[in-house]
């Protein structure tokens, strides 16, 4: 069957209500995205020919606030797609409780094979295409997969265009000059190894017995390693597309990601080093393998072989419903990815609070802030898994899932 990652969040939430007692009205509504929006992006390619892309931009939820959530630039993003991650967004900020609801947008498109005027055009087209529907009150994107801080800025500016102002809260992962929060390029990563910690500790491993995997060095997994590497855990072995590198004393991370800034793992040596491939990262016998790249990495063909202790979801989705309860079974403890990726939903919360206020936090203060809701979120989510004898997933989708609910009982059903 081929794997639907919307179907996945659906069977997720189910269980969730099933388990809050909840009738069938109470969320049905959280199966349907409020808003789906496809576009097609006409662009004037560098040759002069005019190349259409499709892009889409999904609200799942506004109950708790206005929607958030990334652009992703990838050939493989679909409707089905987006809906899931916007679904994800939904719940992540219910369960660390900031006052935002769920959306996410794509692009059909490798964008290493555009240039960057082309790039920026295409970006112009979708911001124009999806202008109606987004808004510091109404939609607010992020980067994703395939986007960074220069490709927010062009989608902060093409809007404010058409406002006749700047409007730096349109959009939040913006450079700092225009905007952009101190902290806000490493918060994910930074989520990522708080939760880390977080489980460590619960579970009494010591940081000198911690051996550390990372599937993905972009813009989460990079901050991640990066950030571990310097609290002094062991990172053995990272990947990125082109293939895996392993290195049982430890790997060099910030050599590795001045590589990957302008090359591929696949061309980077040092002594010691071992090739291996995503799919042997996956399995290799570490404490912590935090997949930090695409959906549906650990599945029902790979979940058994897993020897990792435990997972801290970087990636939005890397593990299905069927490999979750292998790793159950097997007894791996799984950081789900709305609670364990949620610090750059956070920061992004500050950015935008930052952004209406016209104000500005330096980074300690950021750090600070991220630290206290991760923690409290956590520990909810690891009281709650104690209390009812559930997975950490199970215990973060019913706290989301009651968030989410209440809010739209009390706002009642229109008209
Ligand atoms: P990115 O584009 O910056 O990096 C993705 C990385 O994954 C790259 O290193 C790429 O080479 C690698 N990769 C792609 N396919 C791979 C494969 N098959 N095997 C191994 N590596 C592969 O993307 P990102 O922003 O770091 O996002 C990664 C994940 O984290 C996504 O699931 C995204 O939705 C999620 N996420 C991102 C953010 C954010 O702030 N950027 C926040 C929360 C969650």
């Amino acid at each position: 069957m081929e794997y639907n990652p919307f179907d996945n969040v659906l069977h997720i939430v189910e269980n969730a209500a099933t388990l809050l007692g909840y009738q069938p009205s109470d969320y049905i509504m959280l199966k349907y995205p409020e808003r789906e929006l496809k576009v097609a992006l006409p662009v004037k390619m560098d040759d002069g020919s005019i190349k259409v892309f499709e892009g889409f931009r999904v609200q799942h939820s506004t109950s708790r606030g206005p929607a958030k959530g990334g652009i992703r630039y990838h050939q493989q993003v679909n409707m089905d797609e987006v809906k899931a991650l916007a679904a994800w967004m939904t719940f992540k900020c219910a369960v660390v409780n900031i006052p935002f609801g769920g959306g996410k947008g794509g692009i059909v498109v490798d964008p290493s094979t555009l240039s960057k005027g082309e790039l920026c055009r295409l970006t112009r087209r979708f911001t124009a295409m999806i202008y109606p529907i987004i808004g510091p009150d109404k939609d607010i994107p992020a980067p994703d997969v395939g986007t960074n801080t220069e490709v927010m800025g062009w989608i902060m500016d093409t809007y404010s265009m058409f406002q006749g102002h700047s409007v730096p809260g349109v959009v939040t992962g913006k450079p700092l000059a225009i905007g952009g929060a101190l902290g806000r390029a490493d918060a994910t990563g930074r989520g990522v190894m708080l939760n880390t910690q977080f489980i460590l500790k619960k579970l009494g491993i010591k940081k000198e017995n911690v051996t550390v995997a990372v599937q993905g060095m972009g813009n989460v997994g990079g901050a991640y390693a990066k950030l571990m590497a310097k609290e002094g855990y062991k990172i053995v072995a990272v990947s990125d597309v082109s293939g895996a590198i392993y290195c049982p004393q430890g790997l060099n991370i910030p050599e590795i990601l001045e590589h990957v800034k302008t090359g591929f793992l696949s061309d980077y040596n040092a002594p010691g080093i071992t090739r291996l491939s995503n799919e042997e990262l996956l399995t290799l016998d570490v404490t912590v393998l935090a997949p930090a790249a695409l959906e549906n990495q650990i599945n029902e063909t790979n979940a058994d072989q897993i020897k990792a202790k435990i997972i801290v979801e970087g990636a939005n989705g890397p593990t299905t419903v069927a490999a979750d309860n292998i790793l159950n079974q097997k007894g791996v403890v799984v950081v789900p990815d709305i609670l364990a990726n949620a610090g750059g939903v956070i920061v992004s919360y500050f950015e935008w609070v930052q952004n209406i206020q016209s104000v500005s936090w330096n980074e300690e203060e950021v750090n600070e802030k991220l630290k206290n809701i991760m923690h409290k979120a956590f520990c909810d989510v690891w009281n709650l898994s104690q209390e009812k004898q559930e997975s950490l997933r199970t215990a973060a989708y019913l706290i989301a899932v009651k968030r989410v609910v209440e809010a739209k009982k009390i706002r009642g059903v229109f008209p």
